[in-house]
């Protein structure tokens, strides 16, 4: 099968690493990609994963046979509905279902209409009455720019003061700009988070392995929220029966509202589910994989990846379950200095220790905003900032795995470099 995936990150990297290990693959193409994704693909990189044009263009060109997008923004733009009447295959949902991603406004309608528990919430377009539903409701809130706002549009806030900077970046500032004109002010949860990913033709619904991961930038869970500083697998800390729980009621009623209004959800969903003395309630959805999560997941996954999102995307998943981990991954991001304010600078700096790194059994290290650098002896990689690199590592447990990737992260500099030394710390244990 002719593959190509789209988008330039670690997930994408972690992806085509995952898909060059299907023996139904014979030439896998990436648009962008970037220079850790070319050991495995060839990278057309001119063509930028926004450009639905250019996308199904060289997709015709090279005859693909199945299109899986990376990140986010294509979906919302339409790129499936635009492949989907050029007859090529695409494992990622329509712009319709991509909405459920690009506007949590929609997103949380849609879980009201369909019962799905969630956090309580009211959306905003104005400060003023923001402010008196906050003061009304006492207590920490969170509040969320309703659009796409590259995982840094929602804050945390546990004091008045900062739900007041919070509404000043959002609403007066437009630090996020039309993303962020209309909030979400959602009651704040607390629990044991995780991420559900399923992949779905639009009826079979085939849930993949379930992952933690550290959103906060810095150690001890402080610092801003990211997109994701580490994660691990697998997640003992909830039983199984919880996790079948947040399935049934939080990603089928939503896949079925689509289906009842006539619009098949198709691709990869992955929601970020917090398991409160109550039961899960779904944070939010995404409508693909989660970039970091599948960095994980994909160092535990026995199943033939290829096939399965092929099958999603044709419409023939069948019932049959997804082996469990075949054992314990961890992940760890190495960002820069300006991260998360920024997703990538101008500069490049220099990286060493990445061969030493990836030398090391059972690591592997997929590449985020990285360039290739000089030429000949000078050859090298530099960063740019923003998400670098994904550290990962298997072992038979979490704590190993998660020792074994900070060892490798380690060896690991560049200038500004930051790392979180925590990583699934409170792996394994109950709240
Ligand atoms: P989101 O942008 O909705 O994915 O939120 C990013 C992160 O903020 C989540 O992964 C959670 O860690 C945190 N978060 C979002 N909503 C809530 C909530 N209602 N209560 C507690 N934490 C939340």
């Amino acid at each position: 099968m002719k593959v190509l995936v789209v988008g330039s990150g670690a997930r994408e990297h972690a992806l085509c690493w995952k898909l060059a290990q299907s023996s139904k693959l014979t030439e896998l193409h990436a648009a962008p990609g970037n220079i850790g994704m070319a050991e495995f693909a060839t990278c057309h990189d001119k063509v930028q994963a926004r450009d639905i044009d250019a996308i199904t263009a060289l997709a015709e060109k090279i005859g693909a046979e199945l299109v899986i997008v990376g990140p986010e923004a294509p979906l919302v733009d339409g790129l499936s509905n635009r492949l989907k009447k050029h007859g090529i295959p695409c494992c990622g949902p329509s712009a319709s279902g991509a909405r459920l991603e690009g506007s949590k406004v929609y997103a949380k309608e849609l879980m009201d209409r369909a019962q799905v528990p969630t956090a309580r919430w009211e959306a905003f377009s104005d400060v003023q009455a923001a402010l008196a539903a906050i003061n009304r409701w006492r207590g920490p809130v969170v509040i969320k720019a309703d659009g796409i706002a590259g995982g840094r549009g929602t804050f945390v806030c546990m004091t008045k003061v900062q739900a007041e900077r919070a509404l000043q970046a959002l609403l007066v500032d437009s630090a996020f700009g039309v993303a962020g004109r209309r909030i979400v002010v959602e009651e704040f949860l607390q629990g044991i988070e995780a991420s559900i990913t399923v992949i779905t033709d639009g009826e079979v619904v085939m849930p993949l392995h379930v992952v933690r991961s550290e959103k906060r930038r810095d150690h001890n869970d402080a610092g801003p929220n990211t997109d994701g500083m580490g994660a691990w697998l697998p997640v003992e800390e909830l039983y199984e029966q919880q996790i079948e729980e947040a399935i049934d009621a939080g990603i089928k009623p939503a896949l079925a509202d689509y289906a009842q209004r006539g619009m098949n959800y198709v691709g990869v969903l992955y929601a970020d589910v917090m398991f409160t003395k109550t039961g899960p309630k779904v944070l939010e959805y995404n409508c693909r994989f989660g970039d970091l999560e599948v960095q994980a997941m994909v160092r535990t996954m026995d199943d033939d990846l290829l096939d399965l999102l092929h099958r999603a995307a044709v419409g023939t998943l069948s019932e049959a379950e997804v082996s469990e981990p075949t054992c314990a991954a961890a992940a760890v991001t190495l960002v820069d200095a300006t991260y998360p304010a920024f997703e990538r600078t101008d500069t490049i700096t220099p990286i060493a220790g990445l061969a030493d790194a990836a030398e090391l059994d059972d690591v592997e290290v997929f590449y985020g905003n990285v360039v290739a650098t000089g030429k000949g002896k000078a050859k090298g990689i530099g960063a740019t900032g923003g998400r670098v690199l994904t550290v990962t590592a298997t072992a038979d447990t979490v704590e190993a795995a998660a020792a074994k990737a900070q060892e490798a992260a380690a060896l690991i500099t560049f200038e500004g470099m930051h790392r979180r030394e925590d990583i699934a710390a409170n792996a394994g244990i109950f709240a």
